[in-house]
């Protein structure tokens, strides 16, 4: 990164240069602001200081030159004065200064620096994939070149259909759109088709350019969904900083809904066999429960309790005793179909929810299960289970908890016969 230092003060100058150096900048000196214009025409810079007084004149005045100029106006200039003079910044502000900072305040100025050598260097880092619709050649090659600068990856077409066929089948991080295109649809209506499709994807950034530069058509645009607006002829700084802001907000909001999504599933798992948690499961099975009352479908819910558990503990040890739940919560959920729910419902007793599933079926799954886990033998150990069940009256509303109670019951019935074993238990009529 390169700085141009219109300083007078060799003492100044030197102190500039310490700084400079410690953000990693590199310095050049001027003392009057025509020797520093020149350098200014034949050398690109990402920075200038000023100081308000220089050898030929006024650092304002130097500073309102450099805004007249085409390949200068858009580089931040920084006034460095030593005087406490608050009526500086409205002239400073009107001759386009972009901050000013005293000279004993060297901190502020380097935190300053620090943060615009970040944002500059986000600024051409960006990973993140831009969907490009405009139809003139020329604009867009100058677009491309603006935004891969940036580090960005750009789709570009000259049709709005041919942008939104590449939008449903690719994620993209920001639409940018001109308004007038090839082909029968406009960048408006690729703005409302997009903002009209029901979730997800819909809420990609969209930024409209146009050379049309009046407010009714800019309002239109907003109202129909677009984030943000940028006038043709296009001002390479200006869209930099839009792009940036846009997609910056989308990755942040991107994150955002990462760590809900992951919240979420902590909230709804057990931590030991990442089944469904009892709460979940309080939670969801009376929805499948209505559901299948309203739609007279059958529907099943199975106990399963782990036979003399405790001994396995006892003489294998709590954590080997975790492995072997583990082992069988993994068993119960590859056997489960989407719609089937497997949960843990505390220590080693599993609940699963069948849906379309009538008692008879549900025995024979049960069956299978228990076979199964007979034949698991997780670390070595012999292991059986208990399977009580338990099948929705269609005739008579019921709920969770007598659902629950009846399966759990037959768990009892099926360690009274012995356990490894499948009982069907009976749903009690509500007010019994
Ligand atoms: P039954 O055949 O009658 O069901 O006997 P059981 O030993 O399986 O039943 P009991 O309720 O007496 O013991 C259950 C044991 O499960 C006791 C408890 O320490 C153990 N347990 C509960 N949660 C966990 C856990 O997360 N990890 C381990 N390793 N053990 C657990
Ligand atoms: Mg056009
Ligand atoms: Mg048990
Ligand atoms: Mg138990």
């Amino acid at each position: 990164m390169k700085a141009l230092i219109a300083e007078p003060s060799k003492t100044y100058r030197q102190l500039l240069e310490t700084v400079c150096h410690a953000v990693d900048i590199k310095p050049t000196f001027a003392t009057h602001s025509d020797e520093a214009l020149r350098h200014l025409s034949l050398h690109s810079m990402d920075l200038v200081f000023t100081s308000l007084q220089l050898q030929d004149g006024n650092g304002l005045e130097f500073c309102k030159k450099i805004r007249e100029l085409e390949n200068t106006k858009h580089i931040p200039v920084i006034l460095l004065t030593a005087e406490n003079n608050k009526n500086i910044v409205e002239p400073a502000t009107q001759a386009g200064i972009t901050e000013i900072f005293h000279k004993s305040d060297i901190p502020r100025f380097q935190n300053y620096l620090n943060e615009f050598i970040n944002r500059e260097s986000t600024h051409s880092n960006m990973d993140a994939r831009v969907l490009y619709a405009e139809d003139s050649l020329s604009v867009a090659k100058l677009t491309i070149h603006i935004l891969e600068t940036m580090g960005l990856t750009i789709d570009h077409f000259t049709h709005a259909e041919q942008a939104y066929e590449a939008f449903q089948t690719t994620d993209y991080d920001l639409l940018l759109t001109d308004i007038l295109l090839a082909g029968s649809m406009s960048g408006v209506g690729l703005v409302r088709e997009i903002r009209s499709i029901e979730k997800g994807k819909s809420h990609i950034p969209i930024l409209a350019m146009s050379a049309q530069n009046d407010s009714a058509r800019k309002i239109e645009l907003l109202n129909c969904g677009a984030n943000d607006y940028v006038a043709k002829p296009i001002f390479k700084e200006e869209l930099m900083a839009r792009v940036h802001n846009l997609i910056t907000n989308k990755k942040l909001l991107d994150k955002l809904k990462a760590q809900q999504h992951l919240l979420q599933e902590l909230a709804m798992t057990d931590q030991l066999t990442e089944l469904y948690n009892r709460h979940f499961l309080m939670e969801l099975a009376p929805k499948h429960i209505s559901e299948s009352f309203r739609h007279k479908h059958p529907l099943s819910l199975i106990v399963i309790d782990l036979d003399n558990f405790k001994t396995v503990n006892d003489t294998h040890g709590h954590s080997v005793g975790d492995i072997v739940l583990m082992q069988t919560a993994q068993l119960l959920k590859s056997a489960c179909r989407n719609e089937d729910i497997a949960a843990r419902f505390g220590g080693e007793e599993f609940v699963l929810i069948l849906r379309h599933c009538n008692a008879e079926n549900a025995r024979k799954k049960a069956e299978l299960l228990r076979m199964k886990i007979s034949d698991l033998n997780p670390e070595g150990i012999a292991i059986s289970a208990s399977f009580g069940i338990a099948e929705l009256p269609l005739n008579n509303t019921c709920k969770f908890d007598a659902l629950f109670s009846a399966a759990d019951h037959a768990v009892y019935e099926a360690k009274a016969r012995g356990r490894n074993c499948v009982v069907i238990g009976k749903v009690l009529p509500p007010d019994s």
